[in-house]
């Protein structure tokens, strides 16, 4: 008796445990499909197979992060992003050479994931109504349920003057981060140094008039300061891991962690073993020598709700398409469908079911809905 007792709670706990709804901060979506050449409609053995022999992209072969993985984890709305760097001469890292190259780019993949609308793989989220609609729909999806997507611009360069603002939230775009790797146009990012020029501040005013969000993922400490002082409006860090585990300026300090609970806003831990554990290797370490795995993902999820005191902000913002695959997660995620061992594991740390909930969709959920209304 006992014996089926403690089996059937082990099932409940399964049946809440494992098939919780998840919404995802950070995915690089349109970006795959149209740079890295995956058809994301496909299986990921598909995606996987048709890659063999391919070394123009670290992560061939090695790809998380499809459509049909996404439903059968339970993904049911993610954030998906836009993203084209301009690159002057001098920079080394890769991008466009003029703003309006990284602005076609961009508009090629908003017209990707047009394309994924019109035959019903995914619907676009752009105000209360929608997204209302949208999780009465994820109540009981079936196969066919399309993926809700919220649109971000990563990294403001595209963004041809601030007069293309207006344009961009036309056709959907809800949140921008206005930097990423390097110097910006609008923001200087990881690893760069310098505050704000003008045109960021013009940037950031011009955000708060359309009621944008404002992602601080990728800003280097000064524009983070900056902007945040600047910036009025609703802020998150779509992907963005402890400084404490891991030192590096990509990551937030306890002190910025403060100032964005205190601005309400909620943090999406990523998935990108680099900013899991210290010292990795890009390209030597792997995910078995250096042990990464959703334990790391837990421990930044922790130290946020440790410092806020409540589970309130922090979420997922994975990442895991975002130019690494398996060779650069943990090695427990195979695909972005095992998101779903996550409420497990928190289960097993003592968090209970309403603070599972919380970071698993409802962090995000409540945040655009205060955003929105
Ligand atoms: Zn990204």
């Amino acid at each position: 008796m006992e014996d089926r007792c403690a089996r059937q709670n082990n099932k409940r706990l399964n049946e809440t445990t494992m098939t919780q709804l998840i919404v995802d901060g950070h995915l690089d979506l349109a970006m795959n499909a149209l740079e890295w050449n995956r058809d994301l409609t496909q299986s990921i053995e598909t995606i996987r197979g048709s890659e063999q022999g391919m070394q123009d992209k670290p992560d061939r072969m090695n790809g998380t992060v499809c459509l049909p993985e996404m439903r059968k984890g339970k993904v049911g709305l993610c954030v998906a992003t836009q993203i084209a760097r301009y690159v002057e001469t001098t920079n080394p890292l890769p991008g466009w050479k003029s703003p309006h190259q990284a602005w076609a780019m961009t508009q090629g993949q908003m017209a990707w994931y047009q394309a994924m609308e019109e035959i019903g793989q995914m619907i676009q989220i752009n105000n209360l109504d929608s997204l209302e609609k949208h999780m009465k729909l994820w109540e009981e999806p079936s196969a066919e349920t399309p993926i809700g997507y919220i649109l971000s611009l990563e990294g403001a360069d595209s963004i041809i003057s601030v007069s293309y603002l207006e344009r961009a939230y036309r056709y959907g775009l809800r949140a921008i981060g206005p930097a990423h790797y390097g110097p910006g146009r609008y923001a200087q990012g990881t690893n760069a140094t310098g505050g704000l020029p003008a045109e960021g501040r013009d940037l950031l005013k011009e955000m708060d008039q359309l009621g944008l969000i404002l992602d601080v993922s990728h800003l280097n400490d000064a524009c983070f300061q900056q902007a945040l002082e600047l910036f009025q409006g609703p802020v998150w860090a779509s992907h963005n891991n402890c400084r404490v585990l891991v030192p590096h300026n990509r990551q937030l300090d306890d002190r910025q962690i403060e100032e964005l609970i205190q601005r309400d806003a909620v943090i999406g831990v990523a998935l990108d073993a680099w900013m899991m554990v210290p010292e990795w290797i890009r390209g030597k370490s792997t995910p078995q020598t250096m042990n990464v795995s959703l334990e790391q993902a837990f421990q930044n999820i922790d130290h946020i709700c440790q410092i806020a005191g409540n589970s309130r902000h922090t979420a997922i913002g994975s990442d895991l398409d975002g130019a690494f695959g398996k060779e650069q997660g943990p090695q427990d995620v195979n695909t972005i469908a095992d998101l779903q061992k996550l409420p497990g594991l928190l289960s097993t740390k003592g968090y209970s079911k309403r603070d599972i909930e919380n970071i698993m969709s409802g962090n995000w959920i409540n945040f655009l809905r205060r955003a929105w209304s």
